[in-house]
């Protein structure tokens, strides 16, 4: 780091405000890096996302999957995560992105790295790193594609802690056709429709038989990491793995119940339930079939 660049870094934490004691590359204190939140308690084996009612060696395979997994099975193989999308995880994201916070890229790609890590032993150790791309006016407003750009860090970190795997970053590869509304604040089922289309693969030759880790900073219903994954294996990818370093919880409280009793749940309001089943099996009824590996 310069000179020039250390004397116009705040002297307090960007997240919390508390000073810093020193100067950094990245205006975030040392308390906060600890207090990001971790995802706890059984994860959904495919999408990772929490599972309300806790696996056990008694309930059958089934329900370590959640109810949407169930329903529509993913076109990825399965989806990890280094934390959740709220309080400093979320701070420290917008930062990065919106006030270009560009020294975050590193510890938050030592985060995504993690995340990847999970994946050891399990996904291939030869795999195509796509990030998941930004549509070119997107990226002309934001200056940089932060799934690239964290995509490189925990490559990086990779490298020493996995000798083993052979990630290649293959950022071209998917394009995004056209510039899709923001996905906040939008139900799960107009994130689906938000992204139907959306991508496209620039080259087919270079994904086709090959495995894939779609990298994301964030993964909310999972609606472009379906949408990026389909595509792909359109393409003729051999599998599609999803990592991001954070996730959001999808629809409060009711989505990883088993069929039948989502219906009876009190909690839920039946628009949430009605456009998250209309969502499940509109994917169904697009014949999208559980991924499972080719050639
Ligand atoms: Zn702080
Ligand atoms: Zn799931």
């Amino acid at each position: 780091m310069d000179a020039l660049s250390c004397a116009l870094l705040p002297g307090s934490c960007t997240l919390c405000g508390s000073p810093l004691p020193q100067l950094s590359s990245v205006p975030i204190c040392a308390v906060c890096w600890t207090e990001f939140p971790l995802q706890t308690g059984d994860a959904c084996a495919r999408c990772g996302d929490t599972l309300d009612i806790p696996a056990s060696a008694s309930t059958p395979a089934s329900a370590s999957l959640c109810r949407m997994c169930r329903l529509a099975p993913p076109p990825f193989v399965r989806a990890v995560s280094y934390g959740l999308y709220q309080d400093r995880m979320k701070a420290a994201i917008h930062a990065f992105k919106y006030d270009r916070l560009h020294g975050a890229a590193r510890p938050l790609g030592q985060m995504l790295a993690q995340a990847i890590a999970q994946l050891a032993g399990e996904a291939p150790a030869e795999m195509l790193v796509v990030p998941v791309p930004l549509h070119r006016s997107k990226y002309a407003d934001r200056g940089f594609n932060q799934a690239r750009a964290l995509a490189e860090q925990a490559l990086g970190f990779l490298r020493k802690s996995h000798p083993e795997w052979r990630l290649t970053l293959a950022s071209s590869t998917l394009m995004r056709l056209r510039a899709t509304e923001s996905q906040a604040g939008l139900t799960t089922r107009q994130r689906r429709l938000n992204v139907r289309g959306a991508f496209t693969v620039s080259d087919r030759e270079a994904v086709r038989l090959r495995h894939i880790l779609l990298v994301d900073d964030i993964l909310t219903t999972g609606a472009t990491a379906r949408a990026a994954s389909q595509v792909l294996a359109q393409a003729g990818a051999a599998s599609v793995w999803v990592a991001t370093l954070a996730r959001a919880r999808r629809l409060s409280g009711h989505r990883s119940r088993p069929v039948g009793k989502a219906e009876e749940d009190p909690r839920l309001s039946n628009h949430a339930h009605s456009a998250e089943l209309e969502h499940s099996i509109d994917f169904s009824s697009h014949g999208q079939p559980p991924f499972f590996a080719r050639g």
